[in-house]
């Protein structure tokens, strides 16, 4: 039989409250019930006990809480985890957990697969399977929390996994507001950082909103031409564009926009490149984040020496901009950057060393 139970997971406040008033119960019911599922991440009612057993006989019956199926974990020399997590459907995602030394960051997928077909990244290869639903997205945060020891907590959220976010924005919207409610998990804003390869209404709708999380673009390239290439959105909304959105887009005080910029060798990485960035990026608010490419089979591209990827660096440095070279992390298990993708028996054994951290910001 199927389940017609409502699942808890991705509802918002207030639906909750809905819900638990059409049961016959008080509206402040409602939020109790929301931070039990989303503060306390109780699966079960008959643990919620503030609840009347009553009422937690009725919730068994009418609601459940769902969370992805932990298919796999792998842990990384460097600390950093996989999950591998296996959805209703059996469709399967990836998510990830990066400590360094004062945060922990979740790294979580919107999609199944992705429709973008960016050159350099894996998860173009498997293609567009799905959209996440709410439920996912929030159940992947609260499955990474459950599996975490008592004292550590997740403190940033990256929406940089599998998918582009802004295709799946209902979804990812909820999701959002979902986990950053004062009575959920609470998440500030500033601490999620939603990553696009450029899709320009989506910007605007994210600017529209009153969500205030973190805009992160994946620009990678600094003429039309390229990006073209390497990123085939660029076609539909080009390098012009992207930026009038993202100059749009509404910045609280002392908050910045970021860039990500994969470094390819020979591809987008020359000098003239580091200038043609310091002209293009002229008066925005922003930090360009440099990403070592993590070269894989069935990618066409070579990551960019480590010196042109420093001399890169010194032109935006020179200019007065910040400019960081991320440190690439979970290599040697598939959880670095664009290295996200499902796929059964595939051999990953990969010949590069991973990259060392370095970090310079001046402005
Ligand atoms: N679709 C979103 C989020 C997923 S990709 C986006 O494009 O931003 C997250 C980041 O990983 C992006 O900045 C992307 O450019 C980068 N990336 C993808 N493949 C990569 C690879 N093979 N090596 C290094 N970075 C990669």
């Amino acid at each position: 039989m199927t389940d017609t139970r409502v699942d808890l997971t991705g509802l918002l406040r207030g639906e909750v409250e809905s819900l638990v008033k059409d049961l016959g119960q008080p509206g402040y019911r409602g939020r109790q019930l929301f931070q039990w599922v989303q503060a306390r991440r109780t699966t079960e009612p008959e643990a919620m006990t503030s609840l009347s057993r009553a009422f937690q006989a009725t919730l068994t019956e009418r609601v459940r809480v769902s969370r992805p199926e932990a298919a796999r974990a792998q842990r990384s020399a460097d600390g950093t985890r996989k999950h591998l997590f296996r959805l209703a459907d059996g469709e399967e995602i990836e998510s990830v957990l990066i400590p360094d030394d004062s945060r922990l960051t979740a790294c979580i997928s919107t999609q199944v697969g992705c429709p973008l077909a960016c050159r350099f990244c894996l998860t173009g290869l498997m293609g567009m399977r799905r959209n996440l639903t709410a439920a996912e997205i929030v159940g992947q945060i609260l499955a990474l929390q459950d599996g975490l020891e008592e004292a550590e907590r997740i403190s940033n959220v990256v929406l940089m996994g599998m998918g582009e976010p802004l295709l799946n924005f209902p979804q990812v919207e909820r999701a959002l507001r979902i986990l950053c409610d004062d009575l959920g998990a609470n998440y500030s804003p500033r601490r999620v950082t939603l990553s696009t390869a450029g899709h320009v209404p989506g910007i605007q709708k994210l600017a529209a909103s009153d969500l205030g999380v973190n805009l992160a673009v994946s620009l990678s390239a600094t003429t039309d031409a390229v990006r073209d290439e390497i990123i085939p959105i660029n076609r539909r909304w080009p390098i012009a564009e992207l930026l009038k959105a993202c100059r749009a887009y509404p910045l609280q005080n002392r908050r910045r926009l970021t860039f990500e910029y994969v470094m390819l060798d020979g591809v987008n990485d020359f000098r003239e490149d580091a200038k043609r960035l310091v002209g293009l990026l002229h008066g925005i608010r922003c930090k360009i984040n440099l990403i070592p490419f993590n070269a894989a089979p069935g990618l066409p591209d070579r990551p960019s020496p480590r010196e042109r990827v420093e001399a890169f660096q010194r032109v935006l440095h020179g200019a007065g901009l910040t400019a960081t070279v991320r440190e690439s992390r979970g290599w040697d298990i598939s959880a670095a950057c664009g290295m996200l993708r499902v796929e059964k028996d595939t051999d990953r054994d990969r010949d590069r060393d991973s990259d060392g951290a370095q970090h310079a910001t001046r402005d």
